[in-house]
């Protein structure tokens, strides 16, 4: 069974800023000390930056050999506007083009963008799909705008006239970011005005669930990823939980996502997707033709036609479509 990861990340402190994980780390720290013992948040986020060592997602790729992910979507989200990053968006866009150099045919890679930070991004944003060929964009509104926000809508009409997806995050984030950006209602607008981009909510098959389940079956250029399902705390069973949004009517929308390195937490992807495409809870009562649409199928409509494996060799010289 081909098994393609919509939902990725490079887990290296070069494109995770410090302030994130910090943030990452306040979260699970009020979570245990509610349960009454908790570490320091400090020593917490010292953890997870002792494991965002992968530069060149080399381990990335070793881990998905391990679990036959054939292919996975690298998300670069755009946090300049709200946090220090080490790397500019134009650096982290050359890194993930020479890591999908590196990594031939893995990788599909989705650009972030931040519609605050004036006219100069979207010529950014246009050398970017121009010169390494990347595949979508990334949005992430709680750094405070909405995806419907008109900033956005010359950047929506490039990814219109290139067949690109746009994916942004949806539900929960780190608290010093602004949560009202993140209900997935706010793509409503965009999503009717720009029917022919195909919109994927980050998350919302677990946060968001009935909401985002009415969006993905009323708008037909919306999909729901599922990134992060194996790590939410919020889930007492995640087989449980993904079983019954696989009974929701809606499997012709979601997309199947790790959001790795969040899986490394719990055991790493093998584990995940075994549990997924083998265990007894996940996929029963699936039919098999919903079973291809949600492990790979759905991703590749969403896609460029471009973008589609057949269709997997460099277009020009400096260009990668692998
Ligand atoms: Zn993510």
């Amino acid at each position: 069974m081909i098994v393609y990861d919509g939902h990725c990340h490079v887990a290296s402190t070069d494109f995770v800023p410090r302030a994130f994980v910090e943030g990452v780390a306040e979260n699970v720290h009020s979570r245990l000390s509610a349960r009454g013992a908790a570490p320091d948040p400090g020593r917490i986020a010292d953890s997870y930056q002792a494991q965002l060592q992968d530069h060149l997602a080399d381990g990335l790729v070793a881990e998905m050999d391990r679990a036959g992910i054939d292919r996975s979507v690298l998300l670069v989200p755009d946090f300049s506007h709200r946090m220090a990053c080490p790397l500019t968006p134009r650096e982290m866009a050359r890194r993930h083009h020479e890591i999908r150099l590196r990594h031939p045919g893995r990788f599909w890679v989705y650009v972030g963008v931040d519609p605050r930070h004036g006219p100069g991004n979207l010529a950014f944003f246009e050398a970017a799909l121009e010169d390494y060929g990347f595949d979508g964009v990334k949005l992430y509104p709680p750094c405070g705008y909405s995806p419907s926000d008109l900033s956005l809508y010359p950047y929506y009409e490039i990814c219109a006239a290139r067949s690109l997806p746009v994916f942004v995050h949806t539900g929960p984030s780190v608290p010093c970011l602004d949560t009202q950006f993140a209900d997935p209602l706010n793509i409503d607008r965009a999503a009717r005005d720009f029917p022919g981009v195909d919109f994927v909510l980050g998350h919302a098959g677990v946060t968001n669930v009935q909401t985002a389940a009415y969006l993905a079956a009323h708008r037909t250029n919306v999909y729901l990823d599922i990134g992060g399902f194996a790590s939410a705390a919020t889930l007492p069973s995640w087989p449980v939980h993904l079983n019954r949004l696989f009974r929701m009517g809606v499997n012709h929308k979601v997309i199947f996502g790790t959001d790795w390195p969040l899986g490394r937490m719990t055991g790493g992807l093998r584990g995940i997707v075994r549990e997924v495409v083998e265990g007894p809870t996940v996929f029963a009562g699936v039919p098999r033709r919903d079973r291809l649409l949600l492990l790979h199928e759905n991703l590749l409509r969403v896609l460029a036609p471009a973008s589609r494996p057949a269709a997997a060799t460099p277009r020009a010289a400096g260009r990668s479509r692998s």
